[in-house]
């Protein structure tokens, strides 16, 4: 049973596109290391915010969407933000080309 494919961005279900990028370190606290591995899946609102260049209205919706799934991190939703948006800057460093359609069969 595979877990359902989400934006990598919003989280929001079945993304139909993905971003080729380079594997990068997301997050890197003392020894543990969080990876960014191989491309990034997004959905037509966040591929149409990547597309514009709108890397702020990208952190403010991938946030905003984080807090309506886990109602606790409200509290720290700007911390979260800023977070978020430092992250899809190392996104925007490794893409390494335009989106693809993901195809309706690896979809799911
Ligand atoms: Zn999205």
């Amino acid at each position: 049973m595979s877990e359902q494919a989400k934006c990598d961005f919003c989280s929001e279900l079945d993304p139909r596109w993905s971003y080729p990028a380079t594997d990068f370190v997301a997050l890197q606290i003392g020894a543990i290391l969080s990876t960014s591995e191989g491309s990034w899946a997004a959905c037509d609102t966040c591929r149409d915010l990547i597309e514009n260049g709108d890397r702020n209205g990208l952190a403010d919706r991938s946030a905003a969407l984080w807090v309506v799934a886990n109602p606790d991190s409200a509290e720290v939703m700007e911390c979260l933000r800023r977070e978020l948006r430092r992250i899809h800057d190392l996104f925007f460093t490794h893409r390494t080309g335009k989106a693809q359609p993901i195809p309706a069969e690896v979809r799911g």
